[in-house]
C-alpha cells in the first residue's frame, strides 16, 4: 500500500526543517512503506515570486505567472530529494508533469483532469521514494499550470486517489484542524476528527488550513485525510482525521468557525424588478470567468430591488469593469463596491437538527457591537459578513459564545 505525505511551506521553510522532513520520510521508508511525498514551496517563496512578477508587470500574464510560481515547488522537491539521498534513502524528484499530473489550462486555478501514474510506479519498483512538486500540473498544451493558492493539498489528495493510498497525510505548522484558526483564537481546540462535509464548508469559507478541492477529492474518492504537525512524532496520535462520517457527539453543535478575508461585494441599488435582470448581470460575469459567491436580492418595493453579490478579491477589478457599465444599462440608480468586509462562518452538521444557533450568533455579535452586513446559510453553516476590522473579534466572540474551548 502506498502512503502519500504532504509537507507545507513552513515545514520545509528552512534547510533544518527540510532535513527534519527528510528524516521523517526516511524513517517511514525504512519501515518498508512505499512513499510519495508532495512538497510546497519553501516558506514564503510563492508570495515572493508573485511580488517579482508584479514588480515587472502589475498585471502579469497568467501563463508566465504559473511558469514562475511552479519553480518554487521544484526547488523544494529537488532539495528534499538531495537531503534524502544524503541520508541514504534512495529517492527521485519529479515535477508535476513528470509525475503525470494533467490539468486544464485555466492558469492560476487549474483543475486536475487526470493522473498517469506510470512514472511513479516505475520509480517505486526501483525502491525509490518519489518526491513530487505540489501545486502544479501540465496543461493540454504542455504548459505549467498551477492549482490555486494552497493547491499542494489538492496535489497530495489527487495522488492519493490515483495511487489508491489508504490515507493521505497532510503535515503542517499546527497540530491539526482546530475549532477556529489558533492564530486568531488562542483557546481554539484541536479536533480529533471532522466530517468531510464540515471541512469542505470550512475550507470554502476561508479556513486556510486545507485547500477546498483537496477535501472535495477526499470526499469523492473516500480517502481519509490526516492533518497533523510536521514537528510531532509520527503515530503519536496527534492530528485530525477528515473523513466521510464522524460519530455524532451526544450534543453535536458548532464544530468550527472560519474567517474569510478574501471577499468583496457589489450592490446594485434600485434596479427594476423584472425577469431577466439576474441573467443579464451574471451572464457576462460568468463569461469573464468571475465566480460569484453569495447573491442576495432584497424584497422589492415599487418594482425596484437591491441586489448584492460577493466575489473574491482576485476577481474584484474585473467585476468592477463589467458591472459598472452594466448597472447603467440595467437602470440601477447606483452601484456600490465594498472590499472592506470579511465573512465569519459557523460550521457544524449538528446545527441542522438544533434550533437557536442563528439567534445565538446574531445576539452575540450584536452584544459586542458588531454590525452584520449580510447573512447567508447552508444546511450546516451560517455566515455573516461584517466589517473587516471586526472580523477577528467576531471569531473570538462566537468561539466563546458557543463554548468551543470546552470538550463536550
Ligand atoms: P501549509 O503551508 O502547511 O500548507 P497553511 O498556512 O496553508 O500551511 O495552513 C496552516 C495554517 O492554517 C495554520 O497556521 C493556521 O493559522 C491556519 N488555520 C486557519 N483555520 C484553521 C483551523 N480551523 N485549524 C487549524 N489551522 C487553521
Ligand atoms: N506554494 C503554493 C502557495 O503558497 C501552494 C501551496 O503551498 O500549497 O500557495
Ligand atoms: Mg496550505
Amino acid at each position: 500500500m502506498t502512503i502519500v505525505q504532504k509537507y507545507g511551506g513552513t515545514s520545509v521553510g528552512t534547510l533544518d526543517r527540510l532535513r527534519n522532513v527528510a528524516r521523517r520520510v526516511a524513517a517511514r521508508a525504512a519501515e518498508g512503506e512505499q512513499i510519495a511525498v508532495v512538497v510546497s514551496a519553501m516558506g514564503k517563496t510563492t508570495d515572493d515570486l508573485l511580488s517579482l512578477a508584479r514588480a515587472v508587470n502589475p498585471r502579469p500574464p497568467r501563463r508566465e505567472t504559473d511558469l514562475l510560481m511552479a519553480t518554487g515547488e521544484m526547488v523544494s522537491s529537488a532539495l528534499l530529494t538531495m537531503a534524502l539521498v544524503e541520508m541514504g534513502c534512495p529517492s527521485v524528484a519529479l515535477t508535476g508533469a513528470q509525475a503525470g499530473v494533467f490539468t486544464d489550462d485555466t492558469f492560476g486555478r487549474a483543475r486536475i483532469r487526470g493522473i498517469d501514474t506510470w512514472r511513479m510506479e516505475e520509480e517505486f519498483a526501483q525502491g525509490h521514494v518519489v518526491v513530487v512538486a505540489g501545486f502544479q500540473g501540465q496543461s493540454p498544451q504542455g504548459d505549467y499550470a498551477t492549482l490555486g493558492r494552497g493547491g499542494s493539498d489538492t496535489s497530495a489528495v489527487a495522488l492519493g486517489a490515483a495511487l489508491r493510498a489508504k490515507q493521505v497525510e497532510i503535515y503542517t505548522d499546527v497540530q491539526g484542524i482546530y475549532t477556529s484558526d489558533p492564530r486568531i483564537e488562542p483557546n481554539a481546540r484541536c479536533l480529533k476528527d471532522i466530517a468531510s462535509e464540515e471541512m469542505l464548508e470550512a475550507a470554502q469559507q476561508g479556513a486556510g488550513v486545507m485547500h477546498p478541492r483537496a477535501v472535495e477529492l477526499g470526499l469523492l474518492y473516500e480517502i481519509p485525510i490526516l492533518v497533523a504537525s510536521s514537528q510531532a512524532e509520527f503515530g503519536s496520535g496527534n492530528g485530525t482525521l477528515i473523513r466521510g462520517k464522524v460519530e455524532m457527539e451526544p450534543e453535536n453543535r458548532v464544530r468550527t468557525i472560519a474567517l474569510d478575508r478574501d471577499v468583496a461585494s457589489v450592490t446594485l441599488r434600485h434596479i427594476p424588478d423584472r425577469p431577466g435582470i439576474a441573467s443579464q448581470l451574471f451572464g457576462p460575469l460568468a463569461d469573464a470567468g468571475v465566480s460569484v459567491d453569495t447573491i442576495v436580492q432584497n424584497a422589492s418595493e415599487l418594482q425596484l430591488t437591491d441586489l448584492t453579490f460577493t466575489v473574491t478579491k482576485d476577481d474584484w477589478e474585473r467585476t468592477q469593469e463589467i458591472s459598472r457599465p452594466l448597472a447603467g444599462e440595467l437602470g440601477a440608480a447606483d452601484v456600490l463596491f465594498d472590499h472592506d468586509l470579511v465573512k465569519v462562518s459557523l460550521i457544524g452538521t449538528g446545527m441542522q437538527s438544533g434550533p437557536g444557533y442563528a439567534a445565538t450568533m446574531f445576539r452575540s455579535l450584536s452584544d459586542a457591537g458588531i454590525n452584520i452586513e449580510l447573512i447567508t446559510t447552508s444546511e450546516i453553516r451560517i455566515t455573516c459578513l461584517v466589517r473587516a476590522d471586526r472580523g477577528e473579534e467576531a471569531v473570538r466572540v462566537l468561539h466563546s459564545a458557543f463554548a468551543l474551548d470546552q470538550e463536550i
